[in-house]
């Protein structure tokens, strides 16, 4: 029908889930906001040098392959997985005005293959998503990687600090914002952490292995 706007299922989730989040958090006193703020200052940190090592090594070469070029390869895929605490931890660190324009955008009709949170001057996030921070693409990797090993070990070490918030085979930060929301009442489908059979399966996996850890430990007689 002429006239009538289409938006997505992946804009739909992606909404509903951001205005939850800042609903839920309006309601929060300001020591419980200060509360998820400390629960999350780690996290920053690693974002804070993420963002620095990439703009130390990449900026240079990513402005000119991707911006100038309008290559963008990162930013040109619709539909970029986004995590529960992803917009969580955006919107707590986001203006009103800033949120909103996510809002603005999710609601506008599909405008092509690229992702829906590309504006004029890059991403509209504030905290982009993990999976957008820890992206690089082929070209960047050789080029940079291969000039400049000691880089390549730095990125690996940050890799490896990333998994600590974000792969659940032992407690992480992703997981535990999920389930306050969660005793909160609320439920979204990017709550992956309690819904993805693939993250299920690593949590159950590793629940199993400290349970077997546990029983052997207590099996073991002290030698004296
Ligand atoms: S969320 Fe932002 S960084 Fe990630 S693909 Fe979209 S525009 Fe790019």
């Amino acid at each position: 029908m002429a006239g009538t706007i289409h938006i997505s299922e992946y804009n739909q989730e992606q909404s509903k889930t951001i205005q939850m989040v800042r609903n839920h958090l309006k309601t929060l006193s300001r020591s419980e906001q200060t509360r998820i703020k400390t629960r999350i200052r780690s996290y920053l940190l690693f974002r804070k040098e993420v963002a620095e090592f990439l703009q130390h090594h990449f900026s240079e070469l990513c402005t000119q392959k991707c911006y100038q070029n309008h290559y963008s390869a990162c930013c040109g895929r619709e539909g970029i997985t986004t995590f529960f605490a992803d917009v969580l931890v955006n919107v707590l660190m986001s203006s009103e005005k800033e949120t909103g324009r996510l809002l603005q955008v999710l609601g506008l009709s599909d405008i092509g293959a690229k992702c829906v949170y590309l504006g004029k001057t890059g991403c509209l996030w504030r905290i982009k998503p993990i999976v957008c921070e820890m992206f690089l693409c082929e070209h960047a990797r050789k080029t940079v990687f291969g000039r400049d090993p000691l880089a390549l070990k730095e990125w690996k070490r940050l890799r490896l600090r990333n998994k600590r918030y974000t792969w659940p085979n032992r407690p992480v930060l992703f997981d535990d914002l999920e389930s306050c929301f969660i005793r909160a009442g609320h439920s979204s489908t990017l709550m992956y952490f309690h819904n993805s059979p693939g993250l299920l399966r690593v949590k159950r996996l590793a629940a199993k292995k400290r349970e077997t850890a546990l029983q052997e430990s207590h099996r073991i007689k002290p030698l004296v």
